[in-house]
């Protein structure tokens, strides 16, 4: 299977297969040259964090895994509630973080991975988040009923 990281996921979409240069945290997706410029000027993407794809590439998988995506509502999750111990995505947060002061954005954890030069050195906090997270993955919670039955309905 080919690496979809060393792609440009727009031009992908449009069947062309070009290398991506930069990756989109929030988009979650590798832009090539000319997509990342529009990427960088579209009023919907242009305050998003792109890392070069070669950084990308060096990040711990730990933190990869976590831009996942919420297989209740099919959001990307973006923070992690600590009160909770668990990945939201933002309407999760709408549902049930929406008191949740303890919560770490994601988005900071991959540009913090990303600009410590070892796992080891980042931030204690952030360490103990992708743990936890990891936890949370050997062991899926079980899911309430009524959302389950809320995802089938979709
Ligand atoms: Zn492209
Ligand atoms: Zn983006
Ligand atoms: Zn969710
Ligand atoms: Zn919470």
């Amino acid at each position: 299977m080919a690496d979809s990281r060393d792609l440009c996921g727009v031009c992908t979409l449009r069947h062309v297969s070009k290398s991506s240069i930069v990756w989109c945290t929030e988009c979650d997706e590798g832009l090539c040259t000319e997509c990342q410029e529009h990427h960088s000027l579209s009023k919907s993407s242009r305050n998003h964090d792109t890392i070069p794809v070669t950084e990308y590439q060096k990040l711990p998988s730990d933190v990869l895994d976590i831009s996942q995506y919420c297989k209740i509502h099919n959001e990307k999750y973006i923070i992690y509630c600590k009160k909770h111990e668990s990945l939201c995505c933002s309407d999760c947060i709408v549902e049930s973080h929406n008191e949740c002061r303890d919560i770490v954005k994601l988005a900071e954890v991959i540009k913090n991975a990303k600009s410590s030069n070892a796992f080891y050195e980042m931030e204690q906090t952030l360490v103990e988040v992708l743990e936890n997270i990891k936890k949370i993955r050997e062991k899926p919670p079980r899911q309430p009923e009524n959302i389950i039955k809320r995802e089938s309905d979709n």
